[in-house]
């Protein structure tokens, strides 16, 4: 059928030509203007999508809720229903006004379509939290009311404020952090404590079975011991060898001794040859202070490695001097200390600290007269003797 178009000025333009369309921009289920909307392809009902899919699936088919057409019959790529560009963009731009337009919203009125974005974040008119909020603002009020809040009132604006309640944020958090670590490790303890009890369950049940055992070895052992012991007869293989008699003497044989013998260790003692040699400086003789220097000293030790002390033998003789001395003494942790004595009863002390019994070591020995003897002379003479050391073997 043909349509010839009616001339655009014969059109009026009235209220009830307004309501009409806007019967026309209305879902045929909720009746509210069409929000993403379908259109059936065979009656021309429109829809919004959401109300159309709650139909079909509610109704459990696929059918159109005016006139029936089910999208099934199709041939494959065709729709039932289908979007309307042109209904959308009228449906978009229909004017609606702000919900704020009391409460100091400016906006006289405001497309459909750009209705949330303006709401919720244009609007001067809505409801804001103040952004101290995190720091404990509880403050709300319209853009306007923000504007003179925090110009004016808001306390936490100030920077001091800022900083103690960013601090006491900070504390606070470490604290939750600090219970979370301690709630796990508690978590951990009782994991730990159930792990043990469960050893110490199978332990004391290995216990019984041990002492089920070894009750039964115990009421073995009794019976047994209950019973009579056979009759034993000792067995004599051999009979007992006679006394031997050689001449008068009876040879009997000689007892084992119950003991083995334990033969005394030997203790190994290395006796090592020293050779002491230089001068003899005397600092006090005949009882005066003196400096005289007599050269020849010589001395001739042994000395015996062994763990309880190295004793120390030996003689000496100074050139030009013919009186034997016998030397007797220890040698201990690098101090030697000896007594000489002289054929004609003199005696005297030799003394030396941190003394290197060794081939080539420097030696300084301190000495002191201590007796005269039937020599005569000075108690208290004193002296020393330099040299070096030398190891003979
Ligand atoms: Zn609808
Ligand atoms: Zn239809
Ligand atoms: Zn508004
Ligand atoms: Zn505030």
């Amino acid at each position: 059928m043909a349509t010839r178009a009616v001339p655009k000025d014969k059109v009026l333009y009235n209220s009830s030509t307004a309501e009409n369309i806007g019967v026309m921009l209305q879902c045929q289920i909720c009746s509210d203007f069409l929000n993403n909307n379908r259109e059936c392809r065979k009656c021309g009902s429109m829809f919004c999508f959401d109300c159309l899919d709650k139909w079909m699936k509610e109704a459990g088919c696929s059918c159109c809720p005016k006139c029936g057409l089910d999208a099934k019959e199709l041939p494959v790529g065709f729709e039932a229903f289908l979007f309307n560009n042109f209904v959308n963009r009228v449906v978009n731009n229909l004017e609606v006004t702000c919900p704020n337009n009391d409460n100091g919203c400016c906006e006289k009125t405001i497309k459909r379509c750009n209705y949330w974005d303006h709401v919720e974040k244009e609007c001067k008119g809505r409801r804001l939290k103040c952004e101290n909020c995190v720091y404990g603002c509880k403050f709300e009020g319209n853009g306007l009311q923000m504007e003179k809040h925090k110009a004016e009132q808001c306390l936490f604006e100030r920077e001091e404020i800022k900083q103690l309640m960013k601090r006491s944020q900070i504390d606070s958090e470490g604290l939750v952090s600090m219970n979370k670590q301690l709630v796990a490790e508690n978590q951990q303890s009782k994991q730990n404590i159930e792990v043990m009890l469960r050893q110490i369950d199978s332990l004391n049940s290995e216990l019984a079975k041990e002492k089920e055992i070894n009750l039964q070895y115990q009421q073995k052992l009794q019976t047994m011991m209950n019973q009579p012991p056979p009759n034993v007869v000792p067995v004599s293989i051999l009979p007992p060898p006679p006394p031997y008699s050689v001449g008068e003497f009876q040879y009997n044989p000689m007892p084992m001794p119950s003991q083995p013998l334990v033969m005394p260790p030997v203790q190994q003692v290395i006796t090592r040859k020293f050779r002491f040699y230089g001068k003899t400086v005397w600092t006090k003789f005949q009882g005066k202070g003196t400096n005289s220097e007599v050269p020849g000293w010589e001395v001739l030790i042994d000395v015996d490695d062994n763990p309880t002390g190295d004793n120390v033998r030996g003689s000496n003789k100074n050139s030009g001097v013919q009186i034997e001395k016998k030397y007797s003494g220890f040698i201990r942790d690098g101090i030697l200390d000896i007594t000489v004595e002289w054929t004609d009863g003199r005696r005297a002390k030799y003394y030396s600290n941190n003394i290197l019994l060794a081939h080539g070591s420097p030696i300084k020995l301190t000495f002191e007269i201590v007796s005269t003897g039937k020599q005569g002379g000075t108690t208290g003479d004193c002296g020393y003797n330099q040299g070096l050391i030398e190891q003979l073997q």
